[in-house]
């Protein structure tokens, strides 16, 4: 195997870091340098106002148009039911609370939200805002490997549910979620559905009409493209559906979200999206190969290490793993030049056990214990070897003063 990614560089180099080995794909990638090239071209060549109607603004318009349909094309959806936003937390935002808000008093029995117990903050916490609205918000319980069960769903929504809300793949554990069949299930009692798909763009071969979701969520930067830009798919378009929009101001996006739209960032989100219809599959298999070697190589010599969630269906990207006895952040501290991810979340300045890895059933102890691993589109296997090495080390160097 090469040792440089797919595009002929390591992740130090598309980081910028030399000595930096970055394992953390799922807070965010680095951004594609065909894609930082399209971004960059687009700053000043297409620099105007797509609003305005003079030249400037009428070829900015074109290009936005032209992004919007490619990310369509790539999720399988019609250049109009793509709303441009910031990212995935914005797009999350807008369906729940804009939905709430859209359909407001008007919602009759139908008041119950729901949302599994691993979404991240910006679906939960929309969630509980759009109580404000007279909904209520309840919780999907997932099983001991992080899958949430169509079965289970189809227990709990009713003819009083409003709107359910689950993710495509787990940003801590990975999972990939039966979307298709939850949306069956939902559609079954007049539900609307929505679904954060921050996670899946890249991973996982997207399709929106095959889930059949009325609203997705996703995120440029999750997926090599640059940060602050995403979308949201509303299924027949901002009109089909009654979302409200959260600002007030003109009327770009269709009305849904005023404010002049980030073109270069579009030009380069459509970018992104074109590099992974070219390469999908071919990357799944190297960086599942990857994340298999590391995972491989930690569990064989390092004891007292498990995988957790499930591993059948997973992003090729990811794997836990819990460390027995091992406090993640110390392990962290002694691997300073592996970038990698712990099982906490800061939450107003103290660190507070992820809310994933509890519902998968580890206490708060074991999980502390836990460090995620998340390959990527340069990562080399040079970099997973002494990566590994690394880990492996600083977990020894911890037991054996402890
Ligand atoms: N949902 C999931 C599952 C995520 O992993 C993230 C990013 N951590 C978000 C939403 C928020 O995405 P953004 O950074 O684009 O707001």
């Amino acid at each position: 195997m090469s040792c440089l990614g797919d595009v002929g560089m390591s992740s130090a180099q598309a980081v910028g870091d030399g000595d930096l080995i970055y394992l953390d794909y799922h807070a965010t990638t680095p951004c594609d340098p065909r894609v930082a090239d399209v971004v960059s071209e687009c700053l000043t060549a297409t620099f105007g106002n797509p609003s305005s109607p003079h030249t400037a603004g009428k070829s900015a318009e074109a290009r936005l148009a032209e992004a919007r349909k490619s990310v369509a094309e790539h999720i399988n959806a019609r250049s109009g039911e793509i709303i441009f936003t910031s990212g995935a937390t914005e797009s999350n935002n807008t369906a729940i609370i804009g939905l709430a808000k859209g359909v407001g008093g008007r919602h009759g029995r139908q008041r119950r939200i729901l949302t599994s117990e691993i979404e991240h903050k910006s679906v939960q916490k929309a969630a509980t805002s759009a109580t404000d609205y007279g909904f209520i918000h309840e919780t999907i319980p997932v099983n001991s490997d992080g899958y949430v069960e169509p079965a289970t769903v189809a227990d709990l929504v009713d003819d009083r549910t409003f709107l359910v809300s689950v993710q495509a793949a787990n940003n801590e554990i990975g999972t990939v979620q039966p979307i298709g069949e939850i949306a069956g299930r939902v559609k079954e009692v007049g539900a609307y559905f929505h679904c954060d798909a921050a996670q899946a763009l890249g991973r996982l071969d997207v399709d929106v009409c095959r889930w059949g979701a009325d609203l997705v969520s996703f995120s440029a930067h999750k997926a090599y493209g640059p940060k602050g830009i995403g979308a949201l798919y509303i299924d027949g378009g901002p009109r089909s559906l009654p979302v409200a929009p959260l600002l007030q101001g003109g009327g770009q996006e269709k009305g849904m979200r005023p404010g002049t739209v980030n073109v270069p960032n579009a030009a380069g989100f459509a970018t992104a999206c074109q590099i992974i219809d070219n390469n999908l599959e071919q990357e799944k298999k190297r960086i599942a190969s990857l994340r298999d070697t590391i995972e491989e190589i930690i569990l064989s010599t390092v004891k007292g290490t498990t995988v957790i969630g499930g591993r059948d269906e997973r992003l090729v990207s990811t794997t836990n793993i819990h460390f027995d006895g091992v406090e993640a952040e110390a392990l962290l501290a002694r691997a300073p030049n592996v970038a990698l991810s712990t099982g906490s979340a800061c939450e107003s300045g103290a660190p507070e056990p992820s809310h994933v890895l509890e519902a998968v059933g580890l206490d708060r102890e074991q999980a502390y214990e836990c460090v995620r691993f998340a390959v990527g589109r340069f990562t080399t296997e040079e970099e997973i070897r002494q990566a590994a090495s690394i880990v492996r080390k600083a977990v020894l160097g911890i037991r054996a003063v402890s």
